[in-house]
């Protein structure tokens, strides 16, 4: 079996997070919340950007399972939503343009379950989204670090000939993964840099995207991102895009295994746009001080 966790209740993947049973149940209040306030309606104002890791039924707090993927994909198409990925969602800010009723879609880490689980669905209602990878860990010479067995990853083969067939894009996440603000100057730099050039040659294209590894990045990283020649960079911060935006800090919001069909039109609809009290207060305890929470302008508070 894979999906074996060394921390349970933790998702290192995308930084510190509540203890699964209770962010279910506090998210489940906000999108109770947002039911009575928006009367179910959703604000389609601007980009919201859907992430996930795995889509498979593993018992691991980073797998959706595939019956409640389909579901959700599935409430999008019936909802009239556009779903594109983050370099279609980049062409229509730089057109300074958000159409009504776009979503974007990613995967973060590239495991393979998302080619076998995810795709068919993806590709069956005309969806695109974008999949990070970190090249050391397709390479297998990075492992991720909070799995004591690593569920597989795609291949090479697999990432080329997918990337080729249009439905999912794969951008950089970095060489091994690691926490950014950790590393010294040149290693950030390498991890940033070289993630682009060892994706660039095997894709054989021009990548242009990247994602901070579980969301962790200040203005540092954001400075070397910039400078080795990306246009956009995703964070884990919730919120929703607007055109003229910081494109090298989008934000955007997980979507857990227990969320449920209201948590989804929630966060889809604009009920989860803010972080949970205290998230920022508690990610500087625990990563340093360098973890910023995401630049205002980006983010737009729903109203009261
Ligand atoms: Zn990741």
């Amino acid at each position: 079996m894979s999906g074996a966790w060394t921390r349970k209740g933790s998702i290192p993947g995308v930084g510190a997070t509540l203890p699964a049973p209770v962010k279910a149940g506090v998210t489940w209040t906000r999108s109770a919340w947002w039911l009575v306030r928006s009367r179910g309606r959703p604000d389609r104002s601007g980009i919201r950007i859907l992430f996930y890791h795995r889509v498979s039924d593993d018992h691991d707090p980073l797998a959706v399972s595939p019956r409640r993927f389909k579901e959700q994909m599935e409430l999008l198409a019936r909802e009239g939503y556009e779903v594109v990925d983050l370099a279609g969602a980049v062409d229509l800010f730089e057109r300074e343009v958000a159409p009504p009723d776009v979503v974007a879609l990613n995967f973060d880490d590239g495991f393979r379950d998302v080619g076998e689980n995810a795709l068919p669905v993806l590709e069956h209602l005309g969806f695109k989204a974008t999949v990070f990878l970190p090249t050391g860990a397709i390479d297998g010479t990075a492992r991720f670090a909070w799995y004591e067995e690593q569920p597989p990853l795609l291949s090479w083969e697999e990432v080329v000939e997918l990337d080729g067939a249009g439905t999912l894009r794969f951008e950089a996440h970095t060489v091994t993964h690691p926490n950014l603000l950790l590393l010294d100057d040149e290693s950030a730099r390498y991890e940033i840099v070289e993630s682009k050039r060892g994706l660039e040659e095997r894709l054989g294209r021009t990548v242009d995207a990247f994602c901070y590894p579980a969301g962790l990045f200040g203005e540092r990283e954001r400075k070397f991102v910039a400078e080795a020649g990306y246009r956009v960079a995703v964070t884990c911060e919730p919120g929703v895009n607007m055109p003229g935006g910081d494109l090298l800090a989008l934000c955007r919001r997980q979507i857990d295994p227990r969320d449920r069909r209201l948590d989804f039109r929630a966060k889809v609809g604009g009920g989860h746009d803010t972080p949970l009290p205290l998230r920022g207060v508690y990610r500087r305890l625990r990563y340093g001080e360098g973890s910023k929470p995401q630049p205002a302008a980006t983010i737009l508070t729903p109203g009261r």
